[in-house]
């Protein structure tokens, strides 16, 4: 075999890696900043033969979109590497209902993935008893009005309720912003109904959608994300290896204590808690 003259030797932990699975907020980038070196470790993992894709929560942008801010921060990337909440849910809403008709609180990524399936998007329903599903994402112009019509929609319609995340706070270039759960919740509150899918992280269902588009078992996969609730959980329930980045929202401290919980108490889920801890991607290589 003659050995790529780049190739880094990865280190024990992960030595039989063939599948990198990348969180992008906290991970990838703060907002608009790209986290140090990242670019250069990913090139160095593609160097290595080992295939990178991504799987973000937020489902705001498109995955062109994404793409083109990966090519921005130096990541060549093509749109069958990116899995969305918003690309999951509307593969998942598919298998559902072909051609439904979707009241959505969300932004543009969300819209153009279910558009792009064949659904239709309808933003004043004449008559709330067309409306299939009620889609819930991050939307950074959420209204009272919109909240109103989802909960017509499932209150008086028939609508089903499914979200693509449930994430708390979103990491920004400075500190944290709301995420896509306040949204959720807010449709909780005023129907007293859950929904009855979450499609993104921390649930497998995008896991298990690059596991089998990619035809690479588990035990070659791994994760790299920087929430436990969502990445790590997400990765552990699929079986993969999880690895915690501390350059997101999670401290060395909280997994510390996590770890120290689950010790003394069966109600910790141990399925939040990564194989591996590493300040930077730096970290993943021998040499
Ligand atoms: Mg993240």
């Amino acid at each position: 075999m003659v050995l790529n003259s780049n190739m880094r030797e990865l280190i024990d932990d992960i030595k039989d890696i063939k599948l990198a699975i990348f969180d992008l907020d906290g991970v990838i980038y703060r907002g608009e900043k790209l986290i140090p070196n990242v670019d250069k470790r990913i090139k160095d993992l593609k160097d290595s033969s080992i295939k990178v894709v991504y799987n973000s929560n937020n489902s705001t942008a498109t995955r062109q979109t994404y793409v083109d801010r990966l090519k921005k921060f130096n990541i060549k990337s093509q749109i069958s590497d990116l899995y969305t909440s918003a690309s999951i849910t509307s593969v998942e809403i598919t298998k559902l209902k072909k051609k439904a008709k979707i009241f959505v609180i969300g932004e543009i990524g969300l819209r153009s993935e279910l558009e792009s399936l064949g659904h239709e998007i309808v933003d004043e329903p004449k008559n709330y008893n067309d409306i299939d599903f009620v889609i819930v994402g991050l939307d950074r112009d959420f209204k009272y009005n919109k909240l109103a019509i989802a909960q017509k929609c499932i209150l008086e319609g028939k609508a089903q309720f499914y979200a693509t995340n449930a994430d708390s706070t979103l990491p920004v270039a400075r500190g944290l912003k709301p995420g896509a759960g306040v949204m959720v919740n807010a449709l909780i509150t005023c129907t007293d109904k859950q929904p009855v899918r979450i499609f993104g992280k921390p649930e497998p269902y995008g896991i298990k959608m690059i596991l089998n588009e990619t035809k690479i078992p588990e035990e070659n996969a791994c994760i790299f994300g920087d929430r436990l609730n969502t990445d790590i959980l997400a990765g552990n329930r699929a079986g993969i290896t999880t690895i915690a980045v501390l350059t997101g929202v999670t401290t060395m401290e909280m997994i510390e204590n996590l770890k120290f919980r689950a010790k003394k108490s069966k109600k910790v889920d141990t399925n939040l808690i990564p194989n591996l801890t590493i300040t930077n991607l730096n970290e993943i290589f021998k040499n």
